[in-house]
Parts: structure tokens; sequence; C-alpha cells
């Protein structure tokens, strides 16, 4: 087995095409390598070595030694030096690289191959000493952390301490000679607190650190990282071994990251910040404020510290040029990583950036527009669950603003919550339904946790591109980094700004497009879907096959799914509306009467009712198709439960308690989602659904008139699975249709139809469908009929299921393709085969999850529905489908 890939001096092994044997990194180092750009030459150990090394606990493949002992030495033939020499040592740097990128999930060690005897040929060499004790105090740091496991803190505190005796603010201010002295501390320090000393050999160094990279693979924060992304433990991580470079190496010397497109916005404009004399994770770990790279943005930003653009121009006007290549070639917004050494530049990484919601379409129009990409390739590159980020709500700009403080607007879109300091606080919280704000000094990978919990996140240091600030993004979490002039005191509890003292539990709320604080909790502003979005929503629709319908009863809910792009309603559930104010007295009444004639004589108070309510609907509506389901739940949901509430609505009724708690007694069910509901209360009380068809006819008269456009109701009986019992409702439905016509004078045409939730019905679809003019896969109860999981039980048992690892997703929300869906695709084809032209559908809450949604298109259904907000991304999603 081949398990080490060599790159450098304009040519190499891999590819970018080699992602899932070289990781992201290790590929398009490969790539860039090919491209003739400037990258430090280096190896990398493939991912199947990582597998190899799990799959036979935790040994190192035989071979790999020896095959990257071989690569070593064509890596330090290119680069003038050779590992371990004393005299032309050759530093390396040992950087993991997964298929997919986990940002910060893995630690990098740089300036590998530094001992106490090597660094003296460092300063030598470079003739700087300051530089060789400022790597080697960094190797110390990092090797001591990440390899050798002691916390990062320690070294810090000794730094600090230092710094302070010394009078020195910034780390660039220490001496060699100082350097020297804390380097003493570190080495006295590590063999003190874990009983060995640190390794002086490069190569006992070389494979410390290789083996922690793997062994990194498994570590906590790894590991929850891919539970939120999807990714599978199963891929490992390549290790990138790399010849160093060196950003802190005076003044000519920088190190920086940037991106092609602006990652906010998705402004054409190259964005990015570095740090003069810095090394590696310096601009990220917000411990200096890092300076912008372009003039232009210098000046946005009111800066005096000058720009890459002028502090080295030779080396800027070749970045551009390597920006702009690289975004050519790979067709997509890049993220670059970069080091200037002594004036000249170095690729260190390139990938494709991450983006927000906003940025991800502004990208993908322009790039339509640039002809880099095709219109379908545009509605390819949107992620359809990040529009979810754009659904956020923004200040009311004529809102008052108490600003309390200031920091960079890093991830857009504006929070409310009460103020946490802790990431576990922020978990907690968010499992009693808590709104809060993450408030921290910077974040680091820990705390990605409190970040997901969090509505907001708050730091008083870092740039736009620090940890919290490239995170937030992701998420689509509103996020405020660097606000410098808030003081946090975690340990208190207490974040003091502008003079002002506040303490966790109090409610700030942050605007993460312009990065104001503000105390209290301010009026927000629904977002405009318009422009980009729309754009997209349009080629979108251009492409999709499906039609997207929504779940909507109120008229603000089809208003809004309307707006949204909605094209007809898929599910009306009518029994919300048997809720609101005097109809849940008239719904009892007619619970409580003890005959026929009794119960028609309620729904007769209740008839107007409805019919109003579906007026309202089919006018907003305009002639597009709204399925209303008849009434589904059980009775005694519209029942009251304790015994006060029983008391309350006797009174309010005009029955005795006594009647009252009989009748609650009568209707109770062991079993409510299996017992009498759906079309079961048709038959038991065909009046119910014949008054529900009479105000469904009427309306459609009413708001035919009304709005000019004809209007077809469909009506959907809920819980069948019996083809009979389709027969029965439907024979009354049809005779309540001749009545309204009779009245009317008028034709109405109509559908009737039936949800298909129990696997009875799939399996018996010919039947039915013989019957039924339309089906709708009420997914959600057909997902707990086939599993016979209760969706209102399932959430103590299926995390567990799924840390486990016997499910990978939640069939409530992602459909089992596999059982549910086979059940689908069953009743489709059988349905299709009696009735070549019945309309089928979707209607449970996976018509909103891209996945499944993508499902329902390969299979032909007709349409998918959603809840209103989730109607952009249903649209997207089955526009993907089609392509
Ligand atoms: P991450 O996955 O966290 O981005 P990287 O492997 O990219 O980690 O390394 C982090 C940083 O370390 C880089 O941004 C770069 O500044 C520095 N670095 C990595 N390799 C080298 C190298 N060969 N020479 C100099 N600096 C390096
Ligand atoms: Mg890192
Ligand atoms: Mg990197």
């Amino acid at each position: 087995t081949k398990w080490v890939y060599t790159f450098g001096d304009g040519q190499a092994e891999g590819s970018a095409a080699d992602r899932n044997l070289l990781g992201g990194k290790g590929a398009n180092l490969a790539e860039m390598c090919n491209l003739g750009l400037p990258v430090p030459p280096g190896l990398t150990i493939t991912a199947d070595a990582c597998v190899w090394y799990y799959d036979n606990g935790r040994k190192m493949p035989d071979g790999l030694e020896a095959a990257v002992s071989d690569a070593l030495v064509g890596v330090g033939t290119i680069a003038g030096r050779a590992f371990g020499d004393p005299e032309k040592p050759l530093l390396l740097s040992v950087r993991s690289g997964a298929r997919a990128s986990m940002p910060g999930m893995m630690d990098t060690v740089l300036n590998l191959g530094l001992n106490d005897e090597t660094v003296l040929a460092v300063a030598r060499d470079s003739g700087d000493e300051r530089f060789a004790f400022d790597s080697y105090r960094r190797f110390i740091q990092m090797y001591g952390d990440v390899v050798m496991g002691l916390d990062h803190e320690v070294f810090e505190d000794i730094l600090e301490d230092e710094k302070a005796r010394l009078g020195h603010e910034l780390d660039t201010d220490v001496s060699a000679a100082e350097w020297r002295e804390i380097i003493a501390r570190y080495m006295a320090t590590i063999e003190q607190e874990l009983g060995v000393p640190f390794p002086q050999d490069p190569h006992q160094q070389l494979w410390g650190a290789i083996g922690a990279v793997f062994a990194s693979w498994m570590n906590a924060r790894a590991i929850t990282y891919r539970q939120l992304h999807d990714i599978p433990a199963s891929w490992g991580t390549a290790v990138n071994v790399q010849a160093m470079v060196f950003g802190n190496l005076g003044d000519q010397s920088a190190t920086g990251v940037a991106f092609t497109r602006n990652p906010s916005t998705g402004v054409k404009e190259l964005y990015g910040e570095f740090l003069v004399n810095a090394q590696g994770e310096d601009v990220v770990a917000g411990i200096r404020t890092p300076q912008s790279i372009t003039e232009a943005a210098r000046i946005e930003a009111g800066s005096d510290r000058p720009s890459l653009e002028k502090l080295m121009p030779e080396a800027f006007a070749e970045f551009l040029t390597i920006c702009d290549r690289l975004e050519r070639h790979y067709r997509d917004m890049q993220d670059l990583e970069f080091t200037i050494q002594a004036g000249k530049l170095w690729m260190l990484q390139t990938r494709s950036g991450k983006r927000t919601a906003k940025a991800a379409l502004r990208i993908a129009v322009d790039m339509a527009g640039e002809e880099l990409i095709s219109r379908e390739e545009a509605v390819m590159r949107i992620d359809p669950a990040s529009l979810d980020q754009l659904l956020h709500p923004t200040i009311d700009p004529h809102a008052a603003r108490d600003i309390i403080g200031s920091g960079l607007p890093a991830s857009p879109g504006a929070a409310t919550g009460e103020i946490v300091f802790t990431s576990e606080e922020a978990v907690e919280a968010a499992k009693t339904g808590r709104k809060v704000i993450l408030v921290r000094v910077e974040t680091s990978p820990e705390d990605i946790h409190g970040m997901h919990a969090a509505e907001g996140i708050l730091t008083s240091r870092g740039g736009m591109t620090s940890h919290a600030a490239v995170v937030a993004r992701g998420m689509g979490t509103p996020c405020v980094s660097g606000a410098g002039g808030i003081r946090i005191d975690a340990r208190n509890g207490t974040l003091l700004a502008l003079g002002t003292t506040l303490k966790a539990g109090d409610v700030i709320t942050l605007d993460g497009s312009s990065g104001q604080v503000l105390k209290g909790a301010v009026a927000m502003l629904q977002p405009e879907l318009s422009g980009d979005f729309g754009l997209i929503m349009e080629w979108a629709d251009a492409t999709r096959r499906m039609k997207v319908r929504t779940n909507a009863e109120t008229p603000a809910d089809a208003r809004a799914a309307r707006s949204f792009g909605a094209e007809g309603i898929g599910l009306c559930r009518t029994e919300h509306m048997f809720f609101d104010g005097d109809r849940i007295t008239t719904m009892r009444e007619m619970i409580l009467a003890g005959s026929e004639g009794g119960r028609r004589e309620a729904l007769a108070g209740l008839l107007p009712m409805q019919r109003s309510d579906f007026i309202e609907l089919f006018e907003i509506m305009k002639g597009l198709p709204v399925t209303i389901r008849l009434l589904d739940p059980p009775l005694h949901e519209f029942l009251p439960k304790t015994d006060e509430e029983i008391a309350e609505v006797a009174g309010a009724i005009g029955v005795t308690i006594e009647k009252l708690t009989q009748r609650v007694d009568e209707l109770h069910e062991f079993n409510p989602m299996l017992g009498h509901r759906g079309c079961r209360l048709a038959i038991s009380y065909p009046e119910i659904a014949e008054m529900q068809a009479r105000a469904i006819f009427e309306a459609a008269v009413e708001a035919a008139k009304s709005t000019g456009a004809p209007v077809v109701p469909e009506i959907m009986v809920p819980l069948v699975g019996l083809r009979q019992e389709l027969d029965f409702v439907k024979a009354r439905i049809d005779a309540v249709a001749r009545e309204v016509i009779g009245e009317a004078g008028v034709d109405i045409t109509y559908l009737v139809g039936t949800m298909i939730e129990l696997p009875r019905a799939a399996i018996r679809a010919h039947a039915i469908a013989e019957v039924a003019e339309f089906f709708s896969f009420g997914t959600n109860d057909l997902t707990q009929t086939t599993f016979g999981i209760s969706r209102d039980d399932a959430s103590s048992f299926l995390m567990t299921y799924q840390q486990k690892g016997i499910i990978e997703h939640d069939p409530f929300v992602t459909l089992d393709i596999e059982g549910v869906g086979e059940l689908v695709r069953i009743a489709s084809e059988k349905g299709r085969a009696t009735r070549p032209d019945i309309k089928l559908g979707i209607c449970g809450e996976h018509g909103g999850d891209p996945a499944s949604v993508k499902f329902c298109d390969s299979i032909g259904l007709d349409y998918v529905s959603c809840s209103p907000f989730r109607v952009p991304i249903a649209r997207l999603a089955a526009a993907q489908a089609a392509i």
C-alpha cells in the first residue's frame, strides 16, 4: 500500500481529485503545487493509514515509517536542509486534514525538529536569535499541549507572568535572551508536571506528532463536530508533514488568512487579515488584533495600521494574482492561508470558503453572471437548509438602541437573550427553552455545544476570522466578535460595558450585521426575500418539477406561505379552527349532546365559522389548490382534563359536573393515537363531516365569486385503512355537494382523497385509489405507525439510538427511505396503477427536509407540502433534486 504522497517544487503525486485519500488540505496542497504555486514541500500520510491505525489497535502500518523517511529526504533536498541535521535542520509543520473540513478540530504542531542544539543552528543560519527562540518556544507550547497533553494555559500563565515581570506588552517585544529564560521555565514545568523531559530527538518528536493527529480523530471535540455535521468516523484523517516557512522572521515577514470574496456579504473583494512578524494561529487566536490586507479595507475600518498592500506591495500583488487564479481554477470562493517569509510569499492552504447564506446567494448569482458557473450550478451551490438563516429577523431600524458596546459584525442577523458566560450554562438553558447569548472572551472548539445552543455569540477578543466568527457564520448564528470595550469577568458572572454592569441572566441584544451590543430586547423586523434570494428562487423554480405547497390553517400562515412562494395549501388541519374563543364551547356542546339531533344543532352553530375560515383561505390562495383535512383528533382532546377545568367548563356550558365528568370518562382512551379518530369519527358521527363538507362547498362558491378565480377544493379524509371507510365518507361528501350545487345553482368541481398514513392503506392503495382522487402521504403518522413508535414518546430513546449508532437520523425529521419511504413508493405505484392521473403529495414534516424532498422527487410525487418558513427550502431542494 502507498501510504505517503509527496508534493513540492511544482509537482505532486496527488491532486485535488484525491480528497478522500489525502484529505481536503493535502489534496489542495498537491493541486496548488501542480499549478506551480509557491507551496513549501511536504508529504501527506493518507487517511487510509489512519483507518488502518484504528483497525489495528492504534498501531502504525508497516512500511509507513520508512516511506515517511524517504519522502522527508526529498523534502529536505528541495528545501536545502535535512531533518535532524545539527547544522542545516529542516523544520516541519505537522497538520491534520480530513476529507471534510473540520476547522480547529485537530491541532497543528509547528516548528517541529527544534531542540536545544538545532535552535542554535537556526539562530546562526538566520542571523536572528530572537526568531530562533521565538520559534522554539512556540514549538514547545504546541507540542507540550497537543502531543504531551499539558494544558496550554500552563504555558500561557508562565508567559503572562514573565511578560508582566519584564514589562512587555506584546510577544514580539520579548528578546532572545528572555525567550531562553521562558523556555527554561517551560522545560522545567513539563518535567515537573509530566515526569518526563521534553523530547530532544526530532524523530521521536515527529512520530509523537503524527500519532497525536491520528489520536485527535477520536477526541471529544472531533467526535462532537462529526456528529453535528454528519461526518462518518470511518473516514479517518490524513496527516500533512510540511517544511516550515517563517512568518516570524522580522518586519518583512507575516502570516495571514484571506477569502477571495467577502464571506459575510458575498461582495467580490479580497477580504482578509494578517499579522507582521507572526506565525501560525496568531491571526485566528485573537491574541493580537490583525490588520487589513487591502488598503480599501483598511480605510473602511478606519484603521491607522498599514495594510499588507502598503507594507509589502510585491508579495501582495503576487497574492492577488494567485487568489484570482485559484478562484477560477476551483470555480468557487476560496479561503486561503499564507505566510510571507522575508518578503517571499508561500501558500499554505486553500479550500472552498465557508460563507453565510446571504453571501452564498450573492456569490452564486455573481459567478453565474461572470460565467464562471451555470445557473444550474448556482442553484446547486446553495445549501437549502442554510436559507433558514435568511429568514432570521433583523433589528427594526426605527427601534431605539441602547448601545452598550460594539465589536466586529462577525455573523449577521439579530438575536436577543439572557447572558450566560459558559457553554455548559448555554446548553442547560437551551434545554429548558430559555434563549441565551453566549458571552466569552474568545471561543475555542470546546465551546461548540454552547455555541449551538445559544441564540447569539459575543466575544471581547478576536477578529473576523476568529474561531467564534467562523463557527457562528457556519451555523447561521448572529455573532459580534472582538468587542474590545466590553470587560468580561466570567468568574464573578459580570460584564462591564460603557460603565454599565450586567449580570448573568440580564437580557441583551446582538446585531451581528453592525457589530452592536444593545441592552435589553429590541424590536425586530422580518427579512425581505428579494434580490439574490429572489433570483436563485427564480432559477430554482425554472428547474424543478415538483410543486411546493404549505401546511397552513390560519390566514397569517397562509399569507406568509404565499409570500415565500407556496403554490397552494397541501394540508389545512381543521381541528385548529375549533379551539378559538366561542368555538370551543359550541364544539363541547356538540360533543356532550346526547343525540344526533342535538349534535346537528350544535354543528349548525359551527358552520358559519368554518365557512368564513375557508372563504378567507380560498381568497388568499386565489384559485391555487387547497387541501382540507376533515376533523382528525379524538373528541376528548376538546374536553377539559383536570377537576378545576371540568368545573369551570360545566358552568360555562350549563351542564352538571357529573355529566361532564361522565362524558370525559366515556371518551377516555388508552392509546389515543390509535383510537377513535380520523375517518373513524366521520363514520360514527357523519354529521360532523357533513357540516365540514358544507362549509367547504359554500365557501368555494363564495370565494369563486369574490376572487373571480374558480376554487377546486380537495377534501381529504384522514386515517383511512379500508377502502370501505373512504366509500362511506365520500358518499356523504358527494351528497352534500349535490345539495349545495342545487341550492347555489352553480357547479362545483372538487376532489375527494385520502391521507395515506397507515401501512394497510399503503398496501391496499390500488383499491383505495378506485375511490380516492388524490393521496397525500401523512408521513408523521405513517412513520409512527410503520415503526410502531409513538412520536410523542420517542425522544427519550431515539437519542440513545442515535448515540449508539442504531439509527443515523431521527425518522421524524428525515424520512426513513428504506422503510417508510418504501411504503410511500409502493402506494404511489399501486395508486397510479388503478388511477393513472392520481395526484400525489406529501404533507408531513418531511416535506421541508431536503433529503426527503429529493426522495419524493425520485418517486414522482406531484408536490411536497411543508410549514410556511420551509417553503423556500423545499423550492430549492426540489430544484436540486431535478438537476
Ligand atoms: P487548521 O486546520 O486549523 O487551519 P492548519 O493545518 O492549516 O490548521 O495550520 C494552522 C496554521 O499553521 C496555518 O494557518 C499556518 O499559519 C500555520 N502553518 C501550517 N503549516 C505551516 C508551514 N509549513 N509553515 C508555516 N506555517 C504553517
Ligand atoms: Mg488548527
Ligand atoms: Mg488552516
